[in-house]
This record gives C-alpha cells, structure tokens and sequence, in this order.
C-alpha cells in the first residue's frame, strides 16, 4: 500500500532491537485517511472469504482491525492480555511473548464470542516473529474456528514469523512488507 510506505519512510523511526516506531500515524496518534484506506483494503483482498469475525489482540491491533471490522461489516473480537495465568473456564486462553516488551503474557478471549461457526480473520499492526498472530491462531482452533488468514498493516520480513506462517499454510496479507531496515533506510519488498 503505497500511503502506508510514505508514511514510514516519512515519519517512521527505527529504535534499536530491530523496532520500528510508528507512533505519529497508526499506533499512538492515528491517521483518519491511512486507517479508513487500511479497512477497505483488508476488506478488499479478504472479499467472498466467508469471514464472520475480525480477531485481533488489545491494544495496538484494534483500530485497525475495528477499521477492517467496518468495511467487511463484520464484528470485531479482540484477545485481551493478562499477566497472570489465573484464567476462568469461561475463556480459551494462550502464552504470547511480547515482541517489544520481551515478556510473555496470556491472552484470553471469551467462549460467548468465538464459536465453531465463525471464520476468523487475523489482523495486527505489526508481524515480527509471528508470536502474536501464532497465539490468535491457538484460540481460534481452541474456539474450533476457521481461520480464513492474516492481514497486518507492517510485516519485517526479516525477522521471520511471516514466512513460517505461510509455510504452515496460511494465507497472510501485509499491507507493508520491509525487507530490510537499518542506518541505511528502509527497503520495502512484494510477496
Ligand atoms: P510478533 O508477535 O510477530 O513477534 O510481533 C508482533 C507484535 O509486536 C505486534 O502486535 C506489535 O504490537 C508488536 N511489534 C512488533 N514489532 C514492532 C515494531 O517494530 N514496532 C511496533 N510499534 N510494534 C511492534
């Protein structure tokens, strides 16, 4: 998505460890034109896909999946993090490691909103190792749901997780793939 890339070249930052801060338009401060063209285009590549829920994980995933969630006219799921195990029977419940806080946590959605009638449809704002998405998997096939595939607005193919995912079969969409980013900048590539 061309507005996606000019953004990160234009106001992206790289922290060190391989992070790239994107506070200034889709994590901390949100641009209206970039989230509305990220839903239709989500929607877009997932048409006729039978998806009946957008699934993603608090915090940063949900406005981008809610803008999904909009243009597919489909409810919106999102796990929530906790830092205990302490979890009911009332949720299905996975381990995440945090890719950028380097801490594990377990997130749990409830059973009232993810059944073996629905078909998921992941979305995040950032695909690293794939830890995060690994972990929506885990509760959608706990739920006995379909996953129809991934849709995440920036994936770093280097460091892995999109590629081992699509080599276990599934489909994953980025709206954004870097190849490479270091003091040199930033080189984005194509599936
Ligand atoms: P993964 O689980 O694929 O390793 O990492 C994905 C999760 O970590 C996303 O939910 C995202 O919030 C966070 N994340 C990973 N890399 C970055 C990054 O470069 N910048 C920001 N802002 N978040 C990231």
């Amino acid at each position: 998505m061309r507005l996606m890339e000019e953004m990160i070249l234009r106001d992206g930052k790289l922290l060190p460890g391989g992070v790239l801060k994107v506070g200034s338009f889709l994590n901390q401060q949100i641009d209206p034109e970039l989230l509305h063209a990220i839903g239709e285009e989500i929607a877009r590549l997932f048409a006729g896909c039978g998806v009946t829920k957008i699934l993603t994980i608090e915090s940063s995933g949900i406005a981008l999946a809610s803008a999904a969630a909009l243009a597919m006219r489909k409810p919106l799921v999102f796990a929530k993090k906790h830092r205990t195990s302490n979890v009911d029977g009332a949720v299905y419940s996975t381990v995440v490691h945090s890719f950028t806080h380097g801490m594990d946590y377990n997130v749990v959605v409830s059973r009232d909103y993810l059944t073996s009638n629905d078909c998921v449809l992941l979305v995040d704002d950032f695909l690293a190792s794939g830890s995060a998405l690994v972990g929506l998997v885990e509760l959608a096939k706990l739920a006995g749901a379909q996953v129809a595939g991934a849709a995440v607005a920036i994936e770093k193919r280097f460091q892995g997780g999109g590629n081992a995912l699509r080599a276990q079969g599934l489909r994953v969409e980025s709206l954004a793939l870097i190849e490479r980013m270091d003091e040199n900048g930033i080189v984005f590539g194509s599936l």
